[in-house]
């Protein structure tokens, strides 16, 4: 442990090339070209791992959304995206990955710099992440089709009937800050593929490898307005593109009460939507598993981005005989986890990504410790001069009414309970209003599978966590979302289902 405690968390100096992208005048990218605001107001870009504001982006205004929206839709409505070869966009959509590799090391560092998590860890997941959302979906660009349907209560031959896909239309995509070029990517990716247009707009925390997509998108030759990324707050910005009339469909992934909120917004005309939303996600340890092997796998499932992702392994059920040594295997990886600043290469995990979320991970740990629960590891911050850091955090002696087992708190905060067995195990996990991922770690195949089917959540892993692919479908049940992402369940989400039906 005094390793952990010895760690300098000074951040290390920024690269040419990204102190030169920081050093950018504030603009957004409306129509294929990079332009002023109609107002002065900017957003300060903060680093997390000092607390150091190290650049600004513009904070669009009504009118700007306004121009944004207005460009995808002259883009949408004369066909210049959609009416070309199907070929020709899954082109230019690869150019698009050609050049996010291309840029993977400035795009890694960015990353680390505006969301605070460590700059290997981007450059591991985010970045190829993000280039896969674009590959997979470049494909189904020619291959997305309808159907020639027979009809069932007219004479055969007597009609000739089929299904035409269709592009939603222009859409606005919202994203949060734990994944943000990744999250750019997977939302643009279908809705060009299906040949819609899109203002995206990322979070205000995180708002520099959106910028940097910008550029891309400028370099890989998108038609103008296909593509427009603007920068804001949620309150004001966001909700002006969610509301705007113009607008066909609204992706957004964030907060289940900022989803409940766009959901409503989006009602009165009619919006479709997609909504990726919050978790809190069980993660069962059956008996019969090997502790030490599946230890850092669990420890991992939580502390990962710092636990600031949808799916973290949250709630951790542990069946009661082996309760103690999951719990010994995983407070064994505190080093491993201990937080270092983004650019530190030996980093494994970063600060939080800002003051607010700081605040909110502590105040939980607080909440937590008044409701009784022990603290098994962590519970604290460590020394650091700035930036947001929470050491990884583990509780137990929890009970279902408090707050850290109930709400999401999205940090390094793990709750954890006995079970006895796996009906009642099954029933704990699906106590709660949330259902986007749960993990089960077992060598018992039967009840994996058994539980599988038990837990309500829309994806289930086993023997893994937060294993996410770009062709495997991915969203929530309950309040943890509606619809799908990835996968052809992604492209449908941006298409309309047209019917023919010609007499004959
Ligand atoms: P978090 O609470 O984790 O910051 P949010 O759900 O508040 O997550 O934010 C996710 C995204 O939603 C961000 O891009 C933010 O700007 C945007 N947003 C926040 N409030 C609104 C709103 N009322 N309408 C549209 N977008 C919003």
């Amino acid at each position: 442990m005094n390793e952990v405690t010895t760690i300098d968390r000074t951040q290390r100096s920024y690269s040419k090339a990204a102190q030169a992208f920081l050093d950018r005048k504030p603009q957004l990218f409306i129509n294929g070209e990079w332009i002023d605001s109609s107002h002065d107001a900017v957003i300060d870009v903060e680093d997390p791992s000092s607390g150091k504001i190290v650049g600004h982006v513009v904070d669009a205004s009504d009118r700007d959304v306004d121009r944004a929206v207005a460009a995808a839709r002259a883009a949408f409505d004369d066909n210049r995206w959609y009416g070309l070869p199907p070929i020709e966009r899954e082109r230019t959509m690869h150019r698009l990955a050609d050049l996010l590799e291309r840029e993977a090391d400035l795009l890694a560092e960015l990353e680390a710099i505006d969301n605070g998590k460590p700059k290997g860890m981007a450059g591991a997941v985010d970045v190829p992440g993000a280039v896969s959302q674009i590959r997979f979906m470049a494909g189904w660009a020619s291959k997305s089709g309808g159907q020639t349907l027979a009809p069932y209560t007219m004479p055969t031959g007597s009609v000739f009937s089929y299904t035409v896909k269709e592009p939603v239309g222009v859409c606005v995509q919202i994203v949060p800050w734990n994944f943000p070029l990744l999250m750019a990517c997977l939302k643009i990716a279908p809705a060009l593929a299906a040949g819609c247009c899109t203002v995206l707009k990322p979070a205000e925390q995180t708002s520099l490898t959106a910028l940097k997509l910008a550029d891309l998108v400028q370099e890989a030759g998108f038609p103008a307005g296909v593509v427009n990324i603007i920068t804001g707050n949620g309150h004001t910005a966001g909700d002006r593109m969610v509301k705007h009339p113009d607008v066909d469909k609204i992706a957004f992934t964030g907060s289940t009460e900022i989803g409940k909120v766009i959901n409503k917004n989006a009602t009165d005309t009619m919006k479709r939507v997609t909504l990726e939303l919050g978790g809190k996600s069980p993660v069962v340890v059956m008996p019969d598993v090997d502790v030490e092997a599946t230890a850092p796998g669990v420890a991992g499932g939580i502390f990962f981005n710092a636990g600031q992702v949808c799916v973290a392994g949250s709630r951790l059920f542990a069946h009661k005989s082996i309760f103690d040594d999951v719990l010994e295997g995983m407070s064994q990886t505190a080093g491993f986890w201990a937080p270092r600043a983004s650019l530190d290469p030996d980093a494994h995990m970063g600060p939080l990504v800002s003051e607010e979320q700081y605040n909110r991970v502590m105040g939980y740990i607080d909440a937590g410790k008044r409701d009784g629960a022990s603290v098994v590891m962590g519970g604290d911050s460590p020394a650091s001069d700035g930036g947001y850091y929470v050491n990884p955090t583990i509780l137990a002696d929890v009970n279902p009414q408090m707050s850290v087992v109930r709400e999401e708190i999205f940090g390094p905060v793990v709750v954890a309970q006995r079970f006895d067995d796996l009906d009642e195990v099954a029933k704990m996990a699906n106590d709660t209003c949330y259902g986007l991922g749960a993990g089960v770690w077992t060598r018992d195949v039967s009840a994996l599978h058994r539980l599988a089917s038990k837990i309500k959540s829309g994806t289930v892993w086993g023997n893994c966590h937060g294993v996410i692919d770009t062709a495997l479908p991915f969203g929530g049940y309950k309040e943890s979302g509606i619809g799908r992402e990835q996968g052809i369940q992604g492209l449908d989400a941006y298409q309309e289902t047209k019917t023919v039906i010609v007499q004959l």
